[in-house]
């Protein structure tokens, strides 16, 4: 089987081919165009303007994730699209065109959740057994998925508030480092003393896999402003090691409470244990040390998938898309897009379902 994927759920508009041959997925092509700039000025993704760029770049977007693989749109087995949850005008503009490519090709439409897409990743190009478990921790999500099949997803706990990208964004911001915070910090911290300064560790006396983060940035904030207080600004030294400490309190609260999933998870005795991570978080060393560590000692195995499959992609979607129409699952045109849809509330949803 061969899908086109489309995926407009944030800021990127994207697009790719894959092809799923029993259980092997190939990735044929993936085309992500980003909007980075089109946002830089405003501090933040702008919806309307996200949803515009995605109207003016998406079938571009699949034109070059087609002519990448070679393949004709007549060629492909079926067209997977992102339905939600996400920014409603962006999923509305991928809905749209995948409608419009399926109603003039004849082929079928197949809705996924962009979570979904996120959480068989690691199968997609690890190879995990179902079931495996599933920390996506990125700048809009932080929750851990028990990954029983294509199409169920237990969801363990999540963030009660930022998730860690925010978390991390917000970080460099009162740090006076540049955007994406992700990379910035973790550069900083390379030369910093995690101990200087003590950070608190929100929510790891409660039992559960739920987490918070918004303490921890209130935290720096006040640790920042007492130096600003005291001496008049900030020298490197101090930039270094309050990054240090915010990283080192991120990993060992994902760490602690990936042994807790861990331990649930493992309960249920799956014949090949395995966490995997996935968001752009994850790309952090000290983050991902920290989860490697929980997983040995849980005895599962550890898997994280190239960066680039990752964070937001269409591949993501046209394998999760050729999943769900090996099984039959398909749409038809009156698939609609949903901003907000839980994983573990199932299918795809159609106009008129009320939700
Ligand atoms: P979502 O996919 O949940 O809608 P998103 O598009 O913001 O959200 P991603 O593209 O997966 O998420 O990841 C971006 C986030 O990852 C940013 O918040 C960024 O700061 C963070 N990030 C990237 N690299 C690192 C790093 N090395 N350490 C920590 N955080 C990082
Ligand atoms: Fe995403």
């Amino acid at each position: 089987l061969t899908l086109l994927g489309i995926e407009s759920s944030c800021d990127d508009s994207a697009a790719a081919l894959v092809c799923l041959d029993g259980e092997r997925g190939e990735v044929l092509s993936s085309i992500v165009m980003g909007q980075e700039e089109l946002h830089a000025a405003f501090g933040g993704v702008v919806p309307e303007i996200a949803a515009r760029a995605h109207a003016e770049k998406l079938d571009l977007a699949v034109e070059a994730a087609l002519a990448e693989a070679g393949l004709r749109l007549a060629e492909v087995d079926g067209i997977a699209v992102t339905a939600g949850p996400g920014l409603i005008g962006g999923v509305l503009s991928g809905v749209m065109l995948a409608k419009g490519l399926a109603a003039a090709t004849g082929k079928p439409l197949v809705g996924v959740n962009h979570l979904a897409g996120h959480a068989l990743t690691p199968r997609l190009t690890d190879g995990l057994a179902f079931p495996y478990l599933m920390l996506l921790v990125s700048g809009g999500h932080c929750q851990f998925l028990v990954v029983r099949s294509a199409t169920e997803f237990s969801r363990l706990g999540g963030t009660i508030d930022d998730a860690p990208g925010e978390a991390f964004d917000k970080a460099a911001r009162l740090l006076g480092l540049p955007q994406p915070g992700g990379p910035a910090v973790e550069a900083a911290a390379a030369t910093g003393d995690a101990a200087r300064f003590s950070l608190p560790r929100p929510l790891l006396d409660r039992p559960g896999c739920d987490m918070s983060f918004s303490g921890l940035k209130t935290a720096l904030l006040r640790a920042r402003d007492r130096l600003v207080e005291a001496q008049g600004g900030l020298t490197a030294q101090d930039v270094a090691d309050l990054s240090a400490g915010f990283q080192t309190a991120v990993a060992e609260i994902l760490s602690a409470k990936a042994t807790r999933a861990l331990r649930l998870y493992m309960e249920e005795a799956p014949a090949a244990p395995a966490l995997a991570v996935a968001g752009g978080v994850a790309a952090n060393g000290a983050i991902r040390s920290a989860l490697e560590e929980a997983a040995a000692q849980a005895g599962a195995r550890f898997a994280a998938p190239p960066l680039k499959l990752c964070t937001d992609n269409a591949a993501m979607i046209a394998y999760a898309g050729a999943l769900r129409l090996s099984l039959g699952l398909t749409d038809d045109l009156t698939l609609s897009a949903r901003p907000r849809w839980p994983l573990d509330e199932g299918a795809a949803p159609m106009i008129g379902s009320g939700k």
